[in-house]
């Protein structure tokens, strides 16, 4: 090999590797792309569960029963979520408590999660008891207290109204509204209720179409896993 041919060829290879270098990074930056849609799954280790355990999709409310907003989200969405999605078996849905309307937002959320700790079966129904006697007009009044609590809870015989007013007293749950404090932090939530399905965040809550495609697309991926 002459001289002129050996610069040949290591000008030959230093080509090849700076186009497979930069192959290399197209290609990756492409996957990026791909991956543009930001999920970041709610860990609902000991929260509310309504459905089937193993739904292939899950949606989380952020909630606070103070919020009027979530109290409409309850009436208008929820109910069409349950019939379209979650009474076939194809999304289970869970609730984590915000607590952004001070004194009050915790008071339910310790007594919702007192409900939860006695009896999960009729901890929706409570929930849903608790939404209805938010007031229509003035919900900024005061109107979350220990006995209203108590008196929601008077309808569900599995709830023992010594132990839930012990709980709400003495805050004993408290360390479970901790726990949705932390979450609430963790996903960034600014707005109550943000609905969360298999990760995503749904931009406007009440768009039920937007939250059926999410719902309908991720039913599809998981048919073809
Ligand atoms: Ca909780």
């Amino acid at each position: 090999m002459n001289k002129s041919t050996m610069k040949f060829t290591v000008i030959v290879t230093l080509i090849a590797i700076l186009l497979l270098a930069f192959i290399v990074t197209l290609g990756s930056s492409k996957k990026e792309d791909e991956t543009e849609v930001v999920r970041q799954e709610v860990d609902l280790s000991g929260q509310p569960l309504l459905g089937e355990e193993n739904a292939p999709v899950t949606v989380v409310e952020f909630g606070d029963f103070k919020c009027p907003s979530c109290k409409a989200w309850g009436e208008m969405i929820y109910p069409q979520l349950v019939e379209d999605y979650v009474s076939s078996g194809d999304v289970n849905f869970s609730y984590v408590n915000v607590l952004f309307h001070g004194n009050e937002s915790t008071l339910a959320a310790i007594g919702a999660e007192s409900v939860l700790n006695q009896d999960p079966k009729v901890y929706w129904d409570f929930h849903k008891a608790l939404f209805k006697e938010q007031p229509e007009e003035n919900h900024d009044s005061t109107w979350i207290t220990i006995e209203k609590l108590l008196e929601v809870a008077k309808e569900f015989p599995s709830i023992n109204q010594d132990q839930l007013r012990e709980d709400l007293e003495g805050e004993l749950t408290m360390a479970q509204v901790d726990i949705d404090k932390e979450l609430f932090m963790k996903h960034n939530v600014s707005q109550t209720p943000t609905i969360n399905i298999n990760g995503i965040t749904i931009e406007d809550p009440f768009d039920y179409d937007a939250i059926k495609e999410v719902i309908d697309s991720e039913l599809e991926a998981d048919k073809n896993e």
